[in-house]
């Protein structure tokens, strides 16, 4: 699946998901930008060792939550590359807690984070990928939108909303040339589960039918499969990818 000459734009890509995500479009032959919130050090060692392979990769340090950050960086890329055919929305943070002693604060960071976010690098790449009558946007969800977990209102309310939103954006643009597309992610090995894998991984394992949790490379195959000229005709899904996680308990 070549993306030879196209260019990605993928937001959160220095760790976890956002990481394997940007390595595999690069090395499916794409121009990538990245962005990152705070880890300079992890966002560096991911250029260089991006550069190293011969691939060209730029990061930029922002908050997702910025709009006016989003605007300024999809119009640098485009200026640079000449648009942006891949956009990733995959920036994202959890910081749960129950409904009765959740913070304000911590309510609006993961829904500024997680869906405004999405908002922000969605408006911004439309009228270029418009202009140019083609792109693919591919929107990070999560299980947790449907699950229902405790102490994870703020989280599942940011990815429900990106799921609706997902939808709509697909109808709006599709007669454009533009996929949209969202990936509802299992349980996957990265900085964000550490807590939660230390505590229960054995038992989190238990349920799921093929008994692991999934790599950051599974969830990137499927950004890189939405991304390919084989995805053309789909539009509006929402691709789970789990390990059969949310069939139920696994036997
Ligand atoms: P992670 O390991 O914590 O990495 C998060 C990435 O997002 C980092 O690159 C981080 O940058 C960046 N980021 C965080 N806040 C940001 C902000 N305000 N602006 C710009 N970048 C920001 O997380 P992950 O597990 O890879 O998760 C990636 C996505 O997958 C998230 O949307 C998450 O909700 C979703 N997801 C994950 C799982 C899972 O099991 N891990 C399951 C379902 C869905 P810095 O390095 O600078 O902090």
């Amino acid at each position: 699946m070549s993306l030879s000459g196209k260019t990605a734009l993928v937001t959160g890509g220095s760790r976890g998901i956002g990481k394997a995500i940007v390595q595999t479009l690069a090395r499916a032959g794409a121009k990538v930008a990245f962005v990152y919130h705070s880890n300079t050090a992890a966002a560096d060692a991911l250029i260089n060792e991006l550069k190293a392979e011969g691939h060209e990769v730029v990061g930029y340090q922002a908050d997702a939550a910025s709009k006016p950050d989003a605007d300024r960086i999809v119009e640098e890329i485009c200026e640079k590359w000449g648009g942006i055919y891949v956009l990733v929305n995959n920036a994202g943070i959890i910081k749960d807690g129950l409904l009765a002693t959740m913070t304000a604060e911590n309510w609006s960071a993961v829904i500024n984070t997680n869906l405004n976010g999405v908002f922000n690098y969605c408006q911004a790449v439309t009228r270029p990928m418009m202009s140019a009558r083609s792109g693919r946007i591919i929107n990070i969800s999560s299980v947790a939108a449907n699950f229902g977990n405790p102490g994870q209102s703020n989280y599942a309310a940011s990815k429900g909303g990106i799921e609706g939103f997902t939808r709509c954006l697909a109808n709006e643009v599709g007669r454009r040339g533009i996929t949209v597309n969202a990936i509802a992610p299992g349980f996957i090995s990265t900085d964000m589960t550490e807590a939660i894998r230390n505590a229960a991984e054995d038992t989190i394992k238990k349920q799921i039918p093929l008994r692991r949790l999934g790599n950051p490379e599974d969830i990137a195959a499927a950004v890189l499969y939405l991304a390919s000229d084989g995805a053309s005709y789909v539009t509006g899904n929402v691709l789970t990818v789990d390990g059969g996680l949310t069939l139920g308990a696994g036997m």
